[in-house]
């Protein structure tokens, strides 16, 4: 059965004042679940360094959730990097989710750290062990892996600079989480990977987001989908029986558990969790 201390949502800093309005309502209405923490998402390059500051400091306010900032590497200096880990710390947060990021094309310098493993290692310099180190995993391969065996032993630099677990890019297909996750035994890595969740409620933005970061929507998911067309509530309906179905499975097969994208909804993660009576 899953516990709350199994779950995370993963938000984004809202660019609107009815975005933000939005988020602080989905907040406080999965506050409810007791969720392990909370996490922010960080706009490359530091695009979004205030509005993540901004959102981590609501939350830190106004919940009683652990806050987890993420924060990404490229385009940014190491001084930068560490002025952030510092300021974090002394915010009494204790987990940051470690990311390489991926610079929009056109946008400036690529930063001096050129993979997540190297800011495990600077946030592990600069804190030594206060934080807890969350890093990011590919059951399907990073789109610019050079092969899996490649990234594999990746996310096995990761956990040798210092990181204690990872979450995983979403997936449909529960087989590709499995191997992976053998695979990762093969090559020695000792840190649980939590399966990053991606309830599903619109068909053209899963797909255009899907296609940018790798994750593959199986094809008899994407025509059932596509049939629907403009018909929301059964893109919903059918979208939830597929997400429920993979979190069961996940479950049973031993994930450690479950890293809900809420992109600030509440609606399409609590339907999921009630299906799994939690
Ligand atoms: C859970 C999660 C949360 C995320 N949150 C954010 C966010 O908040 N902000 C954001 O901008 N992005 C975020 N991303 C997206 C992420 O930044 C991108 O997927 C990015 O392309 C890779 O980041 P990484 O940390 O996995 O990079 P890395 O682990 O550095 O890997 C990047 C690529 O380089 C390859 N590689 C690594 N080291 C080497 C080496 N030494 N030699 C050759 N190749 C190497 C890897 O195989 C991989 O293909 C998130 C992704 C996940 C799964």
């Amino acid at each position: 059965m899953l516990k709350t201390s199994q779950i995370s949502f993963e938000y984004f800093p809202p660019k609107t004042s009815e975005g933000v309005k939005t988020l602080r309502e989905t907040a406080l209405k999965l506050h409810q679940y007791q969720p392990h923490f909370f996490s922010v998402t960080f706009g490359a390059g530091g695009s979004t360094r205030e509005g993540t500051l901004e959102t981590i400091t609501w939350l830190q306010n106004h919940t009683t959730i652990p806050i987890a900032p993420h924060l990404a590497c490229v385009g940014l200096s190491r001084q930068e990097l560490i002025h952030i880990i510092q300021l974090y710390q002394s915010m009494g947060i204790q987990r940051i989710v470690a990311l390489r990021g991926d610079l929009p094309s056109g946008m400036g310098q690529s930063g001096e750290l050129r993979y997540a493993n190297d800011l495990v290692s600077l946030i592990r310099d600069t804190a030594q062990n206060h934080f807890h180190i969350e890093v990011a995993a590919y059951p399907e391969i990073h789109p610019q892996a050079k092969n899996a065996f490649e990234d594999v032993e990746n996310l096995k630099r990761k956990a040798d600079a210092g990181a204690n677990s990872a979450i995983t890019q979403y997936f449909f297909n529960p087989d590709a989480y499995f191997y992976f996750l053998d695979e990762c035994t093969k090559h020695h890595i000792p840190i649980p990977i939590v399966p990053g969740i991606m309830p599903i409620t619109h068909f053209d933005k899963l797909v255009r987001f899907s296609d940018m970061c790798g994750a593959e929507i199986p094809r008899w998911i994407r025509k059932r989908l596509e049939q629907y067309g403009e018909d929301l509530a059964s893109i919903e309906a059918f979208g939830l029986e597929i997400v429920y179905r993979l979190c069961e499975t996940l479950l049973k097969g031993g994930a450690p558990g479950l890293h809900f994208y809420t992109l600030n909804h509440a609606n399409p993660s609590i339907n999921v969790l009630n299906q799994l009576r939690l």
